[in-house]
């Protein structure tokens, strides 16, 4: 209706429908031209290592503008071939565990030995609540001046799926910007551990000293993703209990079966505010590569996350089209009301919605 009308008023000032066409097709030429020009500038600029433009291409991925989506799903198309090459280490602990602190030690200490690094960080509160365990604090304030680093929090609001699709996006920018170690942050809390998993070669779990009570405080899953424990703050009064945490965690560690990987995870002690013990966790990963490159798991294991984010993304874009269409929001709200009033029961409600979908 809202075209007809103003079809028929430009008809009124004496432009014809041709012209109107024609007027639709110069702008959609001019809007392709200028998206392709932006993809083939912002594509070029990354390749040669511009930070600005990686910025500027990851802001692009977490736009919600399905114009800046496609610009960003056309550069990450371009930029594949040159992605890969890197190790992805994830990094995770309790908040107060040193995160910052070690990511910071450990950064510049990759740095200075010729590595480029990229800091990512997958933030499950942000999209809870409007602050961010994560992104509050000035952090990595060393790291940041760096120029062989990359520091980028995590893309926010929006739900733990929709974070982790823009990260993995984003790690395939960073690897075609040149950056050879990824590190991804989170923290140890819900679900996102799980997620960084899915998406790294090497998992670190930052821990603090305490023993035997630090053990049944832990979640089994965690313990059972990591490649290497580091045991932080091991420094001042605290060396002591440091290396018992050591001795308990190894105990731990040896009960779980033989990975897939044939690693047989370490537990270690650091310093991060010493910059003491950074260097052997660094030295770690890489027995860990050299082991996991010639078994062959290292590329088995990528090839298995790429076929399970294949997944991932179908579910997380099925699910957010669902979500976001009108109808499908009225009527749900209308459901949830039939189901609080006892007039419907949930499978019932799910059908009628998801068949409704089908005709939209
Ligand atoms: P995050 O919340 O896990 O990122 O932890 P932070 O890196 O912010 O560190 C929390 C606090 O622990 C800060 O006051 C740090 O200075 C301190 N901290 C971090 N690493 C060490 C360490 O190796 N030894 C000691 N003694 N303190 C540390």
């Amino acid at each position: 209706m809202a075209k007809e009308k103003k079809s028929a008023l430009k008809e009124q000032k004496g432009v014809s429908q041709s012209e109107i066409t024609n007027e639709k097709s110069i702008k959609n030429v001019k809007r392709k031209r200028k998206e392709k020009v932006d993809v083939k500038t912002l594509t070029s600029a990354i390749l040669k290592k511009n930070i600005t433009a990686l910025s500027r291409a990851i802001t692009l991925i977490e736009s919600k503008n399905p114009n800046h989506s496609n610009t960003a799903k056309q550069i990450i198309k371009n930029c594949l071939p040159y992605a890969n090459q890197s190790i992805r280490i994830g990094i995770t602990g309790v908040p107060g565990v040193g995160k910052s602190t070690f990511i910071e030690a450990f950064g510049k200490h990759l740095t200075s030995i010729g590595k480029r690094v990229a800091v990512l960080a997958i933030d499950p509160t942000s999209s809870l609540t409007k602050g961010s365990i994560l992104g509050d604090k000035t952090r990595m304030e060393d790291l940041v001046k760096d120029d062989n680093a990359f520091i980028r929090p995590s893309a926010s609001g929006d739900s733990l799926g929709g974070v982790a699709r823009k990260t993995r996006e984003t790690i395939i920018l960073c690897e075609a910007a040149g950056f050879n170690v990824i590190l991804i942050e989170t923290v140890g809390v819900g679900q996102s551990e799980t997620t960084v998993h899915s998406m790294v070669d090497f998992f670190l779990l930052l821990k603090l000293s305490g023993a035997g009570d630090e053990l049944q405080g832990i979640k089994r899953g965690i313990i059972e993703m990591a490649d290497a424990i580091a045991i932080n703050k091991a420094d001042g009064d605290n060396i002591k209990k440091a290396k018992l945490a050591k001795v308990e965690f190894n105990r731990a560690l040896h009960l779980y079966p033989l990975k897939p990987s044939t690693w047989q995870p370490k537990v270690t002690l650091c310093s991060a505010l010493n910059n003491e013990g950074i260097d052997s966790i660094w030295n770690l990963v890489l027995k860990f590569v050299k082991l996991t490159t010639a078994n062959g798991y290292f590329n088995k294991r990528r090839s298995e996350q790429n076929k399970f984010w294949l997944i991932q993304t179908i579910e997380e874009q099925l699910k957010s089209e669902f979500f976001n269409r009108p109808e499908i929001k009225k009527e749900l709200v209308a459901k949830l009301n039939q189901i609080e009033a006892n007039k419907t029961t949930p499978f019932e409600a799910a059908n009628y919605l998801l068949d409704l979908n089908k005709f939209l």
